[in-house]
């Protein structure tokens, strides 16, 4: 066999972002079609053997990230399977060579979003699938985008690991653990409660035991329905009246974003009402933490145990970004809120760590 016939094929997704855009009239970073083309033609490293061979495919509307909805989520996960199954971009057709791997080139502002909503859509990955962009555009003449893509296709292209995960800046990141952090810096993510699964400087060092490994069933994939899915993060001085409209109907799932370890006003009795309702109504209500690291524990303070007394069910340590991708996706499968709020409370990819007192 020739080297060049053992290159693993990597299918890239270009959803649009920094990575791809060029300059506009007024010199702002904007998306263009057939941008992301002209600047991979002038990169000879693709053609070089120990990089996998590529396949691009495009949105047909590249966007800014800030307009990415979940019904592009739908649209990534879809594509993604087909890249795994060989069937190319629009369903059953020409076979494609199947993907060992995917890159999804996206902007960063909502990246952690994608990349949490495609951990809880894709059931039994085959491979890995790294969501990668960039703070300059690949055009510019110094950018964080030729490494970011060139260290992403590699890492796709790297056989025994099948997660979402987030490439950027050195560090490869769990998806469904990642959050963005920095507007300028070209580490722009972090993941404050699980290890990077590998820090990628001169070698590329993978932390034992923690990735997960290709799934030996079929890759199946979640179809999201139009459910209302709400976050609010709690300020002083909210009102009852505040959250009675943030959860007014068809709202079916909130993550509220809370202080410390979980804890919420509890000398405000309508406040808690509100809550009480809404949860007797059926809407899941998820208690997730402001701070970025650490756990949620209702127990902890009057002030959180009051949360769970009116229903409120802990989100741990997940990040706001992966509760509210979850809470979308079980709301999605038609399940009654005692379920949704159950597996909530579980780990389903690798999204929030065992309850210390539950280990
Ligand atoms: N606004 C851009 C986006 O998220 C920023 C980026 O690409 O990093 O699409």
């Amino acid at each position: 066999m020739t080297r060049a016939s053992a290159r693993r094929h990597v299918v890239v997704l270009h959803t649009g972002g920094t990575l791809g855009m060029e300059r506009d009239a007024t010199g702002a970073f904007a998306p263009r079609a057939g941008a992301l083309q002209r600047a991979l033609a002038h990169l000879p490293e693709l053609d070089d053997p120990r990089l996998p061979t590529i396949r691009l495919e495009e949105f047909d509307e590249l966007l800014d990230s800030s307009d990415v909805r979940p019904r592009e989520w739908q649209r990534m996960a879809d594509r993604v399977a087909a890249a795994f199954a060989g069937t190319g971009p629009d369903g059953p057709g020409p076979i494609a060579r199947p993907a060992d791997g995917v890159v999804v080139l996206h902007g960063t502002d909502t990246m952690a979003y994608s990349a949490s909503a495609l951990a809880f859509l894709l059931d039994g990955l085959p491979g890995p699938v790294v969501l990668t962009g960039s703070q300059l555009p690949l055009v510019e003449v110094r950018s964080d985008a030729r490494d970011n893509l060139v260290t992403s296709l590699l890492l796709a292209a790297t056989p025994g690991w099948a997660e979402v995960a987030i490439y950027l800046g050195g560090g490869l990141l769990r998806g469904c653990r990642a959050t963005k952090v920095s507007t300028h810096g070209f580490d722009a993510f972090a993941s404050p409660n699980l290890p990077p699964l590998a820090d990628v400087g001169v070698d590329v060092a993978w932390r034992d035991g923690l990735v997960r490994p290709p799934a030996r069933g079929p890759l199946r994939v979640g179809r999201l329905a139009d459910v209302g899915v709400v976050a609010l993060r709690l300020f002083p001085g909210i009102t009852a009246d505040t959250l009675r409209n943030v959860l007014r109907d068809p709202v079916r799932g909130l993550v509220l974003e809370t202080y410390g370890s979980g804890n919420a006003p509890s000398r405000d009795p309508e406040l808690l009402a509100v809550l009480r309702d809404a949860v007797e109504r059926g809407v899941v209500v998820v208690n997730v933490s402001q701070c970025l690291r650490g756990a949620v524990r209702m127990g902890a303070y009057a002030a959180g145990r009051a949360l769970a007394e009116v229903g409120v069910v802990s989100g741990g340590d997940m990040t706001a970004e992966a509760a509210l991708t979850k809470l979308l996706v079980l709301l999605s499968r038609g399940a009654d809120a005692a379920a949704v709020a159950d597996a909530m409370a579980r780990d389903l990819a690798g999204e929030r760590s065992p309850e210390p007192d539950a280990a």
